[in-house]
């Protein structure tokens, strides 16, 4: 009997590295390959991330052991920020404030093209390539996890830029104001898992953002997120007119019903009056790995 995954050229070994869990796969002809690793990131520090990543790689091949190294043709990184080429400027989700050249740290240990890149962005061409909405040519993917991010496509291709509109201002009083960098009262810093969880701490209180959402206590602070998310909606809807708002992200797909706004509540922060629908991407909470692959298919095909 011949293994199906022998002859098998093409194979992308994929990284979505979050603020909370990092995700790998092997994945090819658009399968993800079980199994595959979700483990929380270790942000201590960038070695420490950087050594986690390879011992993800050496267990990811030990998992596959009928895959021969020839056949993986590249390594792809989603990360939660923006990115330039094989560096990472800086990443609020991970806690680095530093510019961080992948390639230095990783490029001999995979040995084969490194391909990197902003999760948002990546992701946006898996909606594209597999999602369930792939007749929409113009779509905000909306990312709410403990970051907020957003990846745009329009006209049935990416806006390839660092928008970060995660980090629009919408809290001006002080007492309610979580700090970002640089700033205070973001988008990102209001309604993120870490901005809630921040808010809950300026109560006294140490408690994840699940935990938050479970307890009646925090009706109006999760009441709050939802507000703040109608009025970084309604500037999405005022920056781009998309025709859907695909909604990503650990917080965004297990909150959503309690999180995300109806219409109404939007419809104050825009003068569009067609809100745009809201839905939950088909992808799951795979999709950023689904992006790191289509992402290198694209960067091999036109590189
Ligand atoms: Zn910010």
């Amino acid at each position: 009997m011949t293994n199906p995954t022998r002859n098998e050229k093409g194979i992308i070994e994929c990284y979505d590295i979050g603020g909370t869990n990092t995700r790998a796969a092997f994945i090819f002809n658009g399968q993800l390959k079980e199994p595959f690793v979700n483990e929380r990131t270790d942000k201590r520090s960038v070695v420490s991330l950087v050594q986690q990543i390879q011992r993800i790689s050496s267990s990811l091949r030990k998992k596959h052991p009928v895959l021969s190294e020839s056949q993986i043709q590249a390594a792809s990184l989603a990360f939660p920020g923006p990115v330039e080429g094989t560096i990472l400027l800086g990443s609020k989700p991970l806690g680095f404030d530093e510019e961080i050249d992948f390639q230095n740290l990783l490029g001999d240990y995979f040995n084969i093209p490194l391909i990197l890149g902003n999760d948002l962005n990546m992701a946006s061409q898996g909606e594209l390539a597999l999602g369930k909405f792939r007749d929409t040519k113009n779509f905000c993917l909306l990312t709410l996890s403990t970051g907020i991010g957003v990846g745009v496509i329009i006209n049935g291709s990416l806006y390839n830029r660092q928008t970060e509109v995660g980090h629009i201002v919408l809290e001006k009083n002080s007492d309610l104001a979580n700090p970002c960098l640089g700033h205070r009262g973001c988008w990102a810093a209001q309604a993120s898992g870490a901005g809630i969880e921040k808010t809950v701490e300026k109560m006294g209180l140490k408690l994840s953002s699940s935990e938050i959402f479970e307890d009646p206590r925090f009706q109006d602070v999760v009441n709050k997120v939802k507000k703040y998310n109608a009025y970084g909606i309604g500037n999405l809807i005022n920056a781009y007119d998309p025709e859907k708002i695909i909604i990503m992200g650990s917080l965004g797909l297990k909150q959503f019903n309690k999180i995300i706004p109806e219409p109404d509540m939007i419809k104050k922060y825009t003068l569009l009056k067609n809100i745009p629908e809201i839905i939950p991407t088909s992808l799951g909470e795979n999709i950023g790995l689904f992006g790191a692959y289509f992402s290198a298919l694209n960067f091999l095909k036109t590189g």
